[in-house]
């Protein structure tokens, strides 16, 4: 039997072997060596602003809850149709999630309807750009300061996007980056916390070292360090961060990859999907996209199940994500109610994702396009 074409597929693109041994060899192993340095760096000359590397985009969020002051009873508000640790950074503050439905468009948090979610316990709002395909930026940021309320950006999916000409993930106060072997660029585990707030810095640094000034001792900037603040370990090892350094290095061949994939599917399948009534992603003019996922919405539950199926028949794996939030066992404990985000709760039923990943052949992808296209 032909090995089964899988959704994703992570692989080399370049030194990763090379600089993994070299921090082995340099015998530095442990957080904040040479490599980390460079992916930091690498990334701040991109974004523009400070980027500290963290031990997944999960414990990125977590800062960014600790370093916004989060305390129980406080409210924020997100999208439903995310992934939990969006919420669960948060949650583990004792904050309530108030979650706001997406646009049937581009799946993004419906920036209409934020003002309403709006109490005067509310204290961030927190957005995911789906795909990385960016939310209404102009319209939250105008929200956001009307009501002094600071923006995170879970910007997972995003790295590489803009909005306006402006890079994903320097919005917000905060954002977040994952390098999950999922994502676009990517170590195994790990992430990055964003500070487009520079007042936020230097207790980011703290938070990120177990509550110390180490990175100021390293610095030489203090003679010993010592515990000034509360804090966990969000430093990744410089053996992952040497892997990250090499996917970074290779960012413009991996984007262009995955730019040809995206179109040559959203071009192969467009009169199929008319004829279905299905939808392609979409992107609006002021978005260039990140180029993470590929997905359909299709007509109905029954109608994905069984495309779905139809897939693996033909030794192609198609997936979905995510179950909206609100209607999930700890989202209604948390006081979310089925019915709460129509859109969210309608779309989860009937999208669908292609096989998507930087080193996916073109005949590979072919057999994709003819076997969905096979679908009747
Ligand atoms: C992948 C992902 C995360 C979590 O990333 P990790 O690095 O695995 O913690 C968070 N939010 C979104 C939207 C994601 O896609």
């Amino acid at each position: 039997m032909k090995s089964p074409i899988t959704f994703n597929r992570p692989t080399l693109v370049g030194n990763e072997l090379d600089y993994v041994r070299d921090a082995i060899e340099q015998g530095h192993i442990s957080g904040d060596g040479t490599y980390t340095r460079r992916c930091e760096s690498l990334l701040r000359e991109l974004l523009g602003s400070r980027v500290l590397l963290t031990t997944s985009c999960t414990h990125a969020l977590e800062m960014a809850a600790l370093l916004l002051d989060i305390h129980p009873g406080d409210e924020f508000i997100l999208p439903s149709f995310t992934f939990v640790s969006t919420a669960n950074a948060f949650v583990l503050r004792g904050a309530r999630p108030i979650f706001v439905d997406i646009r049937p468009d581009t799946l993004n948090i419906d920036e209409t309807r934020i003002a309403a979610a709006i109490t005067p316990r509310t204290r961030a709002i927190v957005v995911m750009h789906y795909a990385g395909v960016s939310c209404d930026m102009d319209a939250i940021l105008e929200i956001a300061r009307n009501h002094g309320l600071p923006v995170i950006e879970d910007n997972a999916h995003g790295l590489f996007g803009a909005y306006r000409g402006r890079p994903l993930g320097t919005f917000g106060a905060l954002a977040t980056l994952s390098f999950h072997e999922t994502k676009n660029v990517f170590c195994g585990e790990g992430g990055a916390l964003i500070l487009n707030d520079a007042a936020l810095e230097s207790r980011a640094e703290v938070l990120r070292e177990k509550g110390t000034d180490r990175s100021r001792f390293f610095r030489g900037e203090v003679d010993k360090y010592t515990w000034v603040d509360a804090g966990s370990s969000y430093v990744p090892a410089d053996v992952l961060a040497a892997f990250l350094l090499a996917q970074l290095e290779k960012r413009e061949s991996v984007q262009e990859a995955r730019r040809a994939l995206w179109i040559r599917y959203r071009d192969e399948l467009a009169s199929w999907v008319q004829e279905r009534g299905y939808a392609l992603p979409t992107v609006p003019p002021e978005c260039s996209p990140a180029y993470h996922l590929f997905h359909l919405v299709l007509n109905s539950a029954e109608e994905r199940s069984a495309f779905i199926e139809h897939m693996r028949g033909r030794g192609i794996q198609a997936i979905f994500h995510y179950i909206p939030l609100h209607n999930s066992p700890m989202g209604m404990r948390l006081g979310g109610r089925p019915g709460d985000c129509p859109v969210a709760e309608s779309v989860s039923e009937r999208l669908v994702r292609l096989p998507f990943y930087t080193s996916m052949p073109a005949e590979t992808q072919q057999l994709v396009i003819d076997a969905a296209r096979e679908f009747f």
